[in-house]
């Protein structure tokens, strides 16, 4: 099966993981190894040869020759660019969905989801090439034309994690194109054959199109190279996409040298269940919000507050749920499974450190609570009651399917506790209660970046801005106007006039 799929995309046992622009993958082999691991049965899927110092030399220095001609490129014309890679994108679905769902560990339909975001942000970029507008301003000076405009930034690094392989690349790296920006790479080490997957369908289809080189490519065997990209000058924009604890690391280095950072990090996400709220609809929601993607995606729901009056029968529904998806775990490259495994060993001794941490701080296991012996990381998805939101375990993104549920009297109540802790990411209710979905919504309600009724905390569309605020790094992905970030904003002043009047009434006479 993974020998098909690696066919099928062009990649072999061996593999080189630095794009180096011109058609070349470079040759470096004496910069370390990268194996890519089948979390399902942690046996070796293939192996990336990483990059050299002189590699990124030569992508920066790449990168910057090709900035210089695609910056004068109309951006309509860029947007056609990104059209070829949506189109190859869409020849090659299955197989690199195939390929994310056996190198994360996600389940089929979730991996192919992820290869679809691509193409939505795609062709949402196609259309955004030709809407990058500025505002005219009226000026206070008569004779005067006051107006902005918007320039490319010049190289994106993008630093991706390994839950969305492919997907957080092209959030970036297609919007940067249209912008008039290069992007250069770097995945998480965990799946590089993802990486240079989608480097490959994308790039031959920029070249059969007649298109320069706008993406590159390097992988880092440690965190030296990454470090360097960091703190490179040459580098305006750094968009990285991982936890809080890098993050926190990469924002200050970025910060350091006056750069700009886009920090997409850790969630900690809650639903809030009121005492009118549609079971039909929160329940599933619940069970895929917690449960899907194993627990690993950022927008997981970790936190459910339910009211008092309903928590028991709210319960026992997903702890029914919880027995029915427990059959449906195994092989995420097969359709019929819910749930894959975790991505490493270490994610299992993290999920099952979290467990015993929860129990020791009096929490009660509901459901799940193990791992599942076998070659995998397969483990069991879990619901532990019994604890304060206050816990140090509920406060902490734990990466894996653990939920925590608690119960609430007020709706104010149940309001402060889902934002008092330091993640911000995503958040939802579940009400058919008017005032109650508009108290969530409003100024004092949810401090998150996304904020939902009647729908779950994870699966954003693509034309929303995608992030969230406090320890989630406050960055904005995606849609919306999320394109800004890509672009240096410039405010020109014309004077048609012949006199020369100063702003603000000022008279400099002499
Ligand atoms: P991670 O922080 O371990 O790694 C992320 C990336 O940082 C990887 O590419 C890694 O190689 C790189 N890295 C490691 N050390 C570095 C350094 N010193 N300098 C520069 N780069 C360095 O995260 P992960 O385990 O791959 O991903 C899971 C985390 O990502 C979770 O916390 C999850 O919530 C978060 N995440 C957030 C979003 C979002 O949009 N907010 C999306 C996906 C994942």
């Amino acid at each position: 099966m993974s020998a098909q799929i690696l066919k099928a995309l062009g990649l072999d046992q061996t593999n080189s993981g630095t794009y180096l622009g011109r058609g070349e993958w470079s040759k470096t082999t004496d910069a370390g190894l990268l194996q890519s691991i089948n979390p399902s049965t942690n046996e070796v899927i293939a192996e990336v040869h990483a990059s050299g110092t002189g590699d990124y030399e030569t992508i920066v220095q790449r990168a910057q020759e090709a900035f210089a001609t695609w910056r004068a490129t109309p951006a309509p014309r860029r947007g056609e660019a990104i059209r070829l890679c949506s189109d190859a994108l869409r020849k090659h679905k299955d197989a690199l969905g195939s390929l994310v769902a056996l190198e994360m560990g996600k389940s089929k339909p979730e991996g192919d989801g992820e290869v679809q975001e691509m193409i939505d942000i795609g062709e949402f970029a196609v259309g955004l090439s030709r809407q990058l507008y500025g505002l005219t301003m009226h000026s206070e000076r008569p004779g005067h034309r006051m107006y902005e405009q918007w320039h490319p930034i010049g190289l994106v690094g993008v630093i991706s994690a390994f839950n969305f392989p492919v997907a957080v690349w092209a959030w970036n790296s297609f919007v940067a194109a249209v912008c008039g920006d290069i992007t250069i790479w770097k995945p998480s080490p965990k799946t590089p054959l993802s990486a240079i997957a989608s480097m490959k369908i994308c790039n031959e289809a920029l070249k059969a199109g007649g298109f320069p080189d706008i993406f590159f490519l390097f992988n880092d065997a440690g965190t030296e190279l990454a470090s360097q990209f960091v703190d490179d000058r040459r580098i305006p924009l750094i968009s990285f996409t991982g936890s809080t604890r890098i993050g926190r690391i990469v924002g200050e280095r970025v910060a350091q040298r006056m750069g700009r950072s886009l920090l997409e990090l850790g969630g900690n996400n809650a639903i809030i269940v009121d005492q009118s709220a549609d079971l039909k609809l929160a329940i599933p929601a619940i069970v895929f919000g917690a449960v899907g993607t194993a627990g690993q995606r950022c927008t997981t729901t970790r936190r459910l507050f339910v009211h008092e009056a309903i928590h028991d029968e709210v319960l026992t529904k997903l702890v029914g749920a919880y027995k029915q998806v427990e059959k449906k775990i195994g092989d995420p490259t097969d359709a019929k499974n819910l749930m894959g495994p975790l991505n490493s060993h270490d994610a299992v001794q993290a999920y099952l450190g979290a467990v015993e941490k929860a129990k020791a701080s009096g929490g009660k296991v509901e459901t799940g609570g193990a791992a599942i012996d076998g070659k995998g990381n397969f483990v069991l998805p879990t619901i532990v009651t019994g604890l304060s939101n206050a816990d140090e375990v509920v406060q902490t993104e734990t990466f894996a399917p653990i939920l925590y549920v608690m119960k609430f009297k007020t709706l104010d109540e149940a309001i402060a506790q889902q934002n008092a802790v330091p993640q911000g990411l995503s958040s939802a209710i579940f009400t058919q209660n008017l005032k109650a979905a508009e108290s969530f919504l409003g100024a004092a309600g949810s401090d998150c970046g996304i904020a939902n009724v009647n729908i779950g905390t994870s699966g954003a569309e693509i034309g929303g801005a995608f992030g969230g605020e406090k320890e989630t790094g406050g960055g904005r992905e995606s849609g919306s106007d999320a394109w800004k970030a890509y672009m240096r904003r410039q405010t020109n002043t014309i004077n048609y006039s012949d006199a020369l009047p100063l702003a603000q009434g000022i008279k400099f006479e002499f």
